[in-house]
């Protein structure tokens, strides 16, 4: 799971990478609203975090922009703890939902779970493929109880996967969503991720589509 942080102060913009980075995601950041319409247009963002006050172009502009060519990713507003005018302007503009400043940390990270897994249609924040389980709340996964120790890559691979199951995800697919823009992507260490997880889980739970990709499923 990728995400983009739009903040132009770098103490939260900090703050917010690390605590997102902690959890288990890739992260992409904006400090204006220029660089953050770039991001978002040619990304693949599973949520944006998105700060309204913005220098260069506000963040309200940023999203209708977004909504307008058709981005349809979960965004998170950040508003000014009374900004109740800005919180409607930014619903009306497309955000999905808001977080006045200041805010806790983890109530932010609680938001964007349910973002992210009502966007892939899922009802709890435990997603279940057999007997494989990934709690998204605190970044483990479980086969029949038993916790998987995973890297960092293996678990957002693993992520992505159940978010995603029992569709067919491609490589491509794989590397938008799990590393960050700078990172130096290789598709190749896609296959090694998908190779190291299949030796974690039970036989069979992730399926090759020869010529698509993968795909992670309980059924036969
Ligand atoms: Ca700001």
């Amino acid at each position: 799971m990728r995400i983009l942080i739009v903040e132009d102060e770098p103490l939260l913009r900090t703050q917010l990478a690390d605590a997102l980075h902690a959890a288990g995601y890739a992260v992409d950041a904006a400090s204006n609203g220029v660089d953050a319409h770039h991001l978002g247009d040619c990304g693949s963002y599973d949520a944006v975090v998105l700060d309204l006050g913005l220098p260069q172009l506000d963040g309200i502009s940023v999203l209708r922009r977004w909504r307008a060519a058709g981005r349809s990713m979960p965004v998170l507003i950040l508003t000014a703890r009374d900004g109740w005018h800005e919180r409607v302007s930014g619903i009306d503009a497309g955000a999905d939902d808001y977080l006045g400043k200041p805010f806790h940390m983890e109530e932010l990270l609680a938001r964007l779970r349910a973002l992210i897994r009502r966007a892939g249609g899922h009802a709890s924040a435990e997603l279940v493929c057999g007997p494989l389980t990934l709690d998204t709340r605190n970044s483990r996964a479980s086969v029949n109880g038993q916790a998987l120790t995973l890297t960092s890559h293996e678990y957002r691979v693993l992520a992505y996967l159940m978010h995603h199951r029992d569709e067919v995800i491609s490589r491509s697919d794989l590397v938008e969503h799990i590393y960050a823009q700078d990172f130096d992507r290789d598709s190749n260490t896609v296959e090694v991720f998908i190779a190291r997880l299949r030796k974690k889980l039970p036989p069979g739970l992730i399926k090759t589509v020869r010529g698509l990709g993968y795909r992670l499923t309980a059924a036969e």
